[in-house]
């Protein structure tokens, strides 16, 4: 079976990925076979101290162009990241206007903490957390975002903090999240999102098999893939694991293999 497109790849284009190369990337993607990519770089607000920015979209929009004109045989579609877009409106409303983007990702990163911000990445390092509250707290500030009417299409890596779980606690179950997960999945199905099977790069499927099932059962109608690749090495990695376990949970590829699988 063919490889769906991997629409979820960041480039030197991401503040976090200094390996990264748009050309790359697409060479990559032609190697594998894919059909399609899409170059999501993050627009991030939260926590500016650690360099955190929005991608620079005209120079962004250059680099599509030549890669567009070097590797004609592949499709390269536009889109971004966005990171907490309901904390920030107004700059996610300029990235959104400052072109066509084929593919808006909503992603969930950071939770409010002690009157900071702290990425999910960063929880195990902190002193004295409540890891459990922690996850619910990312899990309720997703749903806020799914509810916030922010234009984003598909909802990126849910289960994030799995990635990157703490030693020594009760391993990841998300039985344990289920009706936090549910909420999330309906209010993501009834405003028409799409649900990310974010493979993290080929090491961890983010969600998993019960979630994809949950999405289903609550009458989620598309999926799609991404590698979340920071490196060129990274695209489509984890791509034939994902479509088999999507397609156990009932969702099917489209004829025109640039499509998105649908029940
Ligand atoms: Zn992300
Ligand atoms: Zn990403």
């Amino acid at each position: 079976m063919a490889l769906p497109p991997d629409l979820h790849v960041h480039t030197e284009w991401s503040w976090d990925a200094p390996r990264g190369s748009m050309e790359q990337s697409c060479e990559r993607a032609l190697e594998l076979g894919l059909p399609a990519l899409a170059f999501t770089e993050h627009a991030d607000w939260a926590i500016v101290h650690e360099g955190q920015h929005s991608v620079d979209l005209d120079g962004y929009f250059d680099s599509i162009e030549r890669c567009r004109a070097k590797f004609s045989g592949l499709r390269i579609l536009t889109g971004v990241e966005l990171g907490e877009p309901h904390w920030f409106p107004e700059e996610t409303a300029a990235v959104l206007a400052a072109g066509p983007l084929d593919q808006v990702l909503g992603s969930i990163h950071c939770i409010r903490l002690d009157g900071g911000m702290l990425d999910a990445s960063q929880f195990r390092k902190k002193e004295g957390i409540d890891f459990p509250a922690a996850v619910r707290e990312y899990f309720r500030e997703l749903l806020a975002m799914v509810d916030s009417g922010q234009a984003f299409e598909t909802l990126a890596h849910l289960d994030y903090p799995k990635r990157y779980w703490l030693d020594g606690v009760a391993p990841y179950e998300e039985k344990d999240y289920e009706a936090e997960i549910r909420a999330i999945l309906s209010a993501a199905a009834r405003t028409g999102r799409v649900l990310e099977v974010n493979t993290t790069r080929g090491h961890t499927l983010c969600p998993d098999l019960t979630v994809v099932r949950w999405w289903r059962e609550l009458g989620g109608q598309a999926v799609q893939y991404g590698s979340d690749a920071h490196q060129p090495d990274k695209v489509g990695e984890g791509f034939r694991i994902a479509t088999q376990m999507v397609e156990s949970a009932g969702f099917k590829p489209a004829r025109d293999p640039v499509s998105l699988w649908r029940r």
